[in-house]
């Protein structure tokens, strides 16, 4: 036997024991061994089920670039949420998954090195990158019959719980929502506009469950951050996330000497390279897979953020159940969830995921745990 059969076999016996699931010498087979890869990439766009209005602006549909890797007989799916604001777009996404296409007919068990010729393929497409991460480790656990999480090493009974985001609206159309939201035990309420006291009292007059309030730089200098900080602090906000513009990072040091409540970086860091500068600056980060570049990223910025003694959120943009899933795996090395990114979506083209209350339940099958038919018609 060869040592990769060995491998796939013995791996795929333990894993699937543990998680009660079929165990991968029971699939069908591939007819060829060792490649090539087809890829396929297309662009989807997702409708949402209600205007999402954050500091920056409004959208009510996101353009979603979903990505099929099969080989040996087996598929794997990513997907990529481009970020406007690091200049990233679908057709950008797009090109450069094409672009790479090249590397993905190499060993895709070498998944490490394979993700480090990505990555310096070009500079950023963290969207891009991550839809190709998740593709290729969705590929490599379904192969070896072993869910994500499990291949992680990870309980997904640690799962933290996840918030439920509260985007800028009339403060009676965001009461309406965490009405609807009852599920959740905390909401995140998007602010960073004029208004932002009368949107924290009207939210605190439906609800007494605890408050995060994410300002998406918003604020513009330290002394209006701190005074709405405190004033928010005093009616059960807990946690307040990138009230200033990114780089401001010496006014951050000032704030984190002053705020009654942690201070977490969204916008301000990407990938692990950031997170050192981070450390006196802020309380803790939250990290994307869209913006690091995917599970392995996101796996080595958990560490390196323990190391330096920052709390770990791990957050989301718009994205299917497919990037919802992924995250969710990986979610137990976190402090905390904010994963409700596919809630927001009519359409959303993968299923697979559950939720209790506000914790998600990811289904114990290989890889990524979700199916969805964005291929339908495609070749
Ligand atoms: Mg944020």
């Amino acid at each position: 036997m060869r040592r990769r059969e060995f491998v796939v076999r013995a791996g795929s016996a333990l894993a699937g024991a543990a998680a009660g699931i079929r165990p991968a010498a029971a699939r069908p087979q591939g007819k060829r061994r060792g490649g090539p890869t087809k890829v396929q990439a297309v662009i989807r766009e997702l409708r949402l089920r209600q205007a999402w209005t954050l500091s920056r602006g409004t959208w009510t549909t996101r353009r979603n670039v979903f990505v099929r890797l099969e080989r040996d007989g087996v598929a794997g799916y990513g997907e990529a949420a481009p970020i406007a604001r690091y200049n990233e777009t679908a057709e950008s996404g797009l090109a450069f998954v094409r672009q790479v296409e090249p590397l993905l007919q190499g060993d895709l068990w070498a998944f490490h090195d394979l993700w480090t010729s990505i990555d310096r393929s070009a500079p950023g497409e963290h969207a891009a990158k991550a839809a190709i991460d998740l593709a290729v480790l969705d590929w490599a656990t379904k192969s070896l019959g072993v869910p994500l999480y499990r291949w992680l090493g990870l309980d997904p009974r640690r799962a933290p719980r996840t918030t439920y985001s509260i985007g800028i609206d009339e403060v009676r159309v965001m009461q309406d929502k965490v009405r609807e939201a009852a599920g959740f035990s905390v909401y995140k309420i998007k602010v960073g506009t004029a208004d932002d006291r009368k949107i924290i009292e009207g939210i605190r007059a439906v609800t007494d469950k605890p408050l995060r309030a994410d300002a998406n730089e918003g604020w513009k200098s330290r002394e209006e951050a701190l005074d709405m900080i405190t004033w928010m602090a005093a009616r059960g906000v807990e946690l307040i996330e990138q009230p200033l513009p990114a780089r401001q990072l010496e006014d951050y040091r000032w704030l984190k000497e002053r705020t009654p409540i942690p201070i977490f970086a969204d916008e301000s860091l990407m990938t692990t390279a950031d997170i050192p500068g981070l450390a006196g600056a802020f309380n803790g980060i939250n990290v994307k897979l869209m913006k690091c570049g995917g599970i392995q990223e996101a796996v080595r910025m958990a560490a390196v953020a323990r190391a330096v003694g920052l709390k770990l959120m791990l957050g989301c943009m718009i994205e299917s159940s497919l990037g919802i899933a992924a995250a969710s795996a990986v979610s137990p090395l976190f402090d905390d969830a904010d994963l409700d990114g596919n809630l927001l979506i009519a359409n959303d083209p993968f299923r697979g995921l559950g939720l209790e209350g506000d914790r998600i339940v990811v289904p114990a099958k290989p890889g990524l745990g979700v199916e969805g038919e964005v291929w339908a018609g495609e070749s």
